[in-house]
C-alpha cells in the first residue's frame, strides 16, 4: 500500500482546528487520525480544507506524509458550515488546479456531503475512484431537528447523488449502513463498515485523585462529566434535569457535581455559546446551578483529566451518527451512560461498559445514575471492561489499515472498469 497518494476532502473540518466549538468535533479528529495513520503505512495524504483565516499558509506539512492544503473559496474567515454550499464550486476548482499541478491522486476520500460532492465532481477529471464517509446524514438531521435544521435545501439531493456516484461508502457502524441503504437506497455492496476509534495514548486512565487535583476539583464527592460540542441536539440539558430528579427521588445519593466541557471559548461564556446560557437558566430554574461547573472548550491533551476526574460520564444526544466522546471516556476507564441512538448503541455495551437509556428521558437517566453512583465496585468493573473494549476494537491504526485496504480494492476495481471500457471502445472502433 506504500506509494498510494490520497486526496482527503474536508471543507469545514480542518485537522488543524481547535476542537469543541460549534463546527469542530469528531470529523476533525477523524481526518487528523486517519491521515496520520495512513501516512504511517506509507500512504501520502493531502487534506484539502477551506482557507478560513488570512494568515494560514497555503500548504502545511502536518506530519511526515500528511499535508494540509488551504484552498481559497470565499472569504478568508470562519463561515458556519451551513453557509458554505455556494462556495463549493470554487473549492472544487481550486482542488482540481492543485491536484493537476501536483501529479494527481490514486483515490479521493470525501468527508461530509459537501466534500463528497467535490470528490465526485473530480472523479472523472482526476481519473480516480471516490471513497465517501458522511459523518452525518441530512435525512436523520431533518427527522430530529425539523424546522430547526439549518442545512441548505439541496443537502439531501446532493447526498443522494454522491451515494450513487461514489465507488465505496464508509459507514462507522451498522446503524449508519442502515441509514445509507434504507433511507438513501445505497447499494449495500458499496458500503464498508469501518468504526472510528480513539487515540489510546492520548486517552488513558488517570488516577481519579490526580485528575481532580490537576483540574482543581475537590477529592471527595461524586462527579459526572459531559464532554462535547454545546448543541441542543447533544442535549446536555437532559443531564441537568436528571440531576434534579436524582435530588428529589433519590435523596440518599450525595449530590454530584456536573462537569460541562465544551463551548465556543475556553472560558465558558453564555454570550458566545447560547447552549451554555440555556443550561445556566435551566440550572437556576431547577435549583441545580451550584452543582454545575462549566469548563469551556478544552483541547484533547487536557481531556483525559476531565474524563478521569468523573465517576460516570454521560452523553444523551437526541441522535448521534457515531460519537467519539463515549469511546474516549471508555478509553479512560470510566463507565458511560449514553442514549440508545446511532453509534452509541454500538460502542456502549449495555450493562457491561455502562448503560443505554432512551433519549429525552431524564427519569431513565436519573434511575441509572442513582444505581451506578451508589456502586463504586460496579463502576470500577464497568470502567475496566470499557477500557479493554476500546483497546480491542476501537483504535486508529486499525481504521487506517482498513481504509487503506478499501482504497486498494476500489482502485483495482476502477482500473478493471476502465480497462473493460477501453476494450469495448477499441472493439467498437475496430468493428
Ligand atoms: N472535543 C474537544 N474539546 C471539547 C469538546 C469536544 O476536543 O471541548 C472533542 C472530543 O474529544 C471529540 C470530538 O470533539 O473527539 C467530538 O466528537 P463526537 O464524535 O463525540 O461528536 P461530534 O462533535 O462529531 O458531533
Amino acid at each position: 500500500m506504500s506509494g498510494l497518494r490520497i486526496a482527503m476532502f474536508s471543507e469545514h473540518a480542518s485537522p488543524l482546528a481547535l476542537l469543541g466549538g460549534q463546527d469542530a468535533g469528531g470529523q476533525n479528529v477523524y481526518v487528523d487520525e486517519v491521515s496520520r495513520g495512513l501516512a504511517r503505512l506509507g500512504v501520502a495524504v493531502d487534506v484539502f480544507t477551506r482557507r478560513d483565516a488570512p494568515q494560514l499558509p497555503p500548504v502545511v506539512q502536518m506530519a511526515p506524509g500528511v499535508r494540509v492544503v488551504h484552498l481559497r473559496a470565499g472569504p478568508e474567515r470562519f463561515i458556519p458550515k451551513d453557509d458554505l454550499w455556494p462556495l463549493m464550486p470554487a473549492f472544487r476548482d481550486a482542488a482540481l488546479a492543485f491536484a493537476l499541478a501536483n501529479g494527481g491522486y490514486d483515490a479521493l476520500h470525501g468527508n461530509f456531503w459537501m466534500s463528497g460532492w467535490v470528490a465526485t465532481e473530480l472523479r472523472e477529471p482526476l481519473v480516480a475512484p471516490v471513497i465517501q464517509i458522511f459523518h452525518a446524514m441530512g435525512k436523520t438531521k431533518q427527522r430530529h431537528q425539523g424546522a430547526a435544521d439549518t442545512s441548505p435545501a439541496q443537502r439531501i439531493a446532493i447526498e443522494l447523488g454522491v451515494i450513487q456516484a461514489a465507488d465505496a461508502l464508509i459507514a462507522q457502524c451498522p446503524c449508519e449502513r442502515d441509514e445509507l441503504v434504507d433511507d438513501y437506497g445505497a447499494d449495500p455492496d458499496k458500503v464498508a463498515i469501518i468504526p472510528s476509534a480513539v487515540n489510546t495514548q492520548r486517552f488513558a486512565p488517570v488516577p481519579r485523585d490526580l485528575a481532580r487535583r490537576r483540574i482543581g476539583l475537590p477529592q471527595d464527592g461524586l462527579v459526572i462529566a459531559y464532554v462535547g460540542r454545546m448543541l441542543s441536539r447533544k442535549d446536555p440539558r437532559n443531564i441537568v434535569r436528571a440531576l434534579a430528579l436524582l435530588r428529589t427521588r433519590w435523596p440518599e445519593v450525595p449530590p454530584p457535581t456536573l462537569l460541562l466541557v465544551g463551548g465556543e471559548t475556553s472560558a465558558p461564556d453564555p454570550a458566545a455559546t447560547p447552549e451554555i446560557g440555556a443550561l445556566m437558566r435551566l440550572g437556576d430554574e431547577l435549583g441545580m446551578r451550584s452543582q454545575m461547573r462549566f469548563v469551556g472548550k478544552q483541547q484533547p491533551d487536557a481531556l483525559r483529566d476531565y474524563y478521569s476526574a468523573a465517576d460516570v460520564v454521560v452523553t444523551t444526544p437526541w441522535y448521534e451518527p457515531f460519537g467519539l466522546t463515549p469511546l474516549e471516556a471508555m478509553a479512560c476507564g470510566r463507565p458511560v451512560i449514553g442514549s440508545a441512538v446511532g453509534g452509541i448503541t454500538y460502542t456502549i455495551q449495555d450493562g457491561a461498559t455502562g448503560y443505554l437509556v432512551p433519549p429525552r428521558d431524564p427519569k431513565a437517566l436519573a434511575e441509572r445514575l442513582a444505581y451506578l453512583l451508589q456502586r463504586p465496585a460496579l463502576r470500577r468493573r464497568m470502567g475496566e471492561a470499557a477500557r479493554q473494549r476500546v483497546a480491542r476494537e476501537f483504535i486508529w491504526p486499525t481504521v487506517a489499515e482498513r481504509s487503506a485496504a478499501l482504497y486498494e480494492r476500489v482502485i483495482a476495481q476502477r482500473a478493471r472498469q476502465t480497462a473493460l471500457h477501453m476494450a469495448s471502445f477499441t472493439e467498437f472502433a475496430e468493428a
